[in-house]
């Protein structure tokens, strides 16, 4: 079967999804909703407004939409008249995400997965997976070599950046503790460097660390580096989106010690992210063809719907 789909806001994750549908031999893409009505890209782009209008020719809508305010304020509305996916990634809320999208894709008979991607998403199985299998076990998560977007714009507002960027990045000792086993008094701040490449007049370097290793919520608590380096360097080493980390799970076996580690290492954030949300639609789809209705987090969905094969071949091939 072809499932048709369309996506919702075009920023990073949307050109990510863009490029992956079209790689997939099952899926289609209808078209790009968006906020704004000039988009670079081939693909037909309709005003957002419209989309009600569109419901009957789209099977999956991939909402691609910021978690900070979009997910929150526009995803419920989009559940009601389609069955979507997304990566909303905010961990406190995510509760009360669940309860909304559940209300308003049950309401209209649709299917909603949220919180796909990577953290939350494959992360939050194998965190999951690995903490059923220990009767004790000793769990920890750790994040990078990435670039986080949240500190990278908090440096960026800093007077006198020029360009800034900012890459978490996990300490070598705190993962071979981890992976030992000795992970329990890992504090998660102590655990992550944040490393920060910044262009700026030399006058204002100074003020401009002070500034940072000062900044409450961002930096405070962190081990902070910060690297001045000139604007040609900038444009060639840190474009990119990279990012990646690792749920490292250990604990006792009756007289054994196991441990079980899921890494990603990420060229690009939002490509990967796109592509579990991506896989995550083809699951939303078959759902939805079964009869189910509500919202579905990634623990709740069967593995197998998200590969192109069928149970069968899975089996044959796979057990
Ligand atoms: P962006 O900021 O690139 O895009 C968010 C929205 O902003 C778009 O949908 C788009 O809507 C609008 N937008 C984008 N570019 C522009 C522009 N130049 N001018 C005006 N508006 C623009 O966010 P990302 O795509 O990088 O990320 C989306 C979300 O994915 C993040 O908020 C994050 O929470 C989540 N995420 C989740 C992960 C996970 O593992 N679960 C991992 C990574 C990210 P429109 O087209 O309507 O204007």
């Amino acid at each position: 079967m072809t499932i048709t789909t369309a996506i919702v806001g075009y920023g990073n994750l949307g050109r990510s999804a863009e490029t992956l549908i079209k790689a997939q031999p099952d899926l289609e893409l209808f078209g790009i909703f968006s906020r704004r009505s000039e988009l670079d890209t081939n693909t037909p782009v309709y005003p957002v407004d419209s989309i009600n209008d569109y419901a009957d020719k789209i099977d999956v809508l991939y909402l691609c939409l910021g978690s900070a305010t979009d997910i929150p304020e526009q995803a419920p509305a989009f559940a009601k008249n389609f069955t979507t996916v997304d990566t909303y990634d905010n961990h406190k809320r995510l509760p009360a995400h669940y309860a909304t999208m559940d209300a308003a894709a049950k309401e209209s008979g649709n299917v909603s997965i949220i919180a796909t991607g990577w953290d939350p998403g494959l992360f939050s199985l194998n965190r999951v997976i690995g903490a059923s299998v220990f009767p004790e076990p000793q769990q920890n998560t750790f994040w990078g070599r990435g670039l986080s977007q949240g500190h990278s714009n908090a440096i960026r507002g800093v007077e006198g950046v020029k360009y800034g960027v900012q890459y978490t990045i996990p300490r070598e000792d705190a993962i071979e503790a981890a992976k030992a086993g000795n992970g329990a008094d890992i504090d998660s701040k102590d655990a992550h460097l944040r490393q920060c490449w910044i262009v700026a007049d030399e006058a204002d370097h100074d003020r401009i660390t002070e500034t940072i290793v000062n900044m409450p919520d961002y930096f405070v608590g962190y081990k902070t580096e910060v690297h001045f380096i000139g604007e040609e360097e900038f444009l060639r080493d840190h474009q990119g989106l990279p990012h990646g980390g690792r749920v490292i799970t250990s604990g006792q076996l009756g007289d054994t010690k196991s441990t079980v580690e899921f890494v990603l290492d990420l060229e690009s954030n939002p490509d990967f992210t796109a592509s579990v949300l991506v896989a995550y639609g083809r699951a939303a789809a078959r759902l939805k063809a079964d009869g189910q209705t509500g919202a579905f987090t990634v623990l709740e969905v069967p593995p197998y719907l998200l590969s192109t094969k069928s149970l069968d071949e899975l089996i044959a091939q796979d057990l």
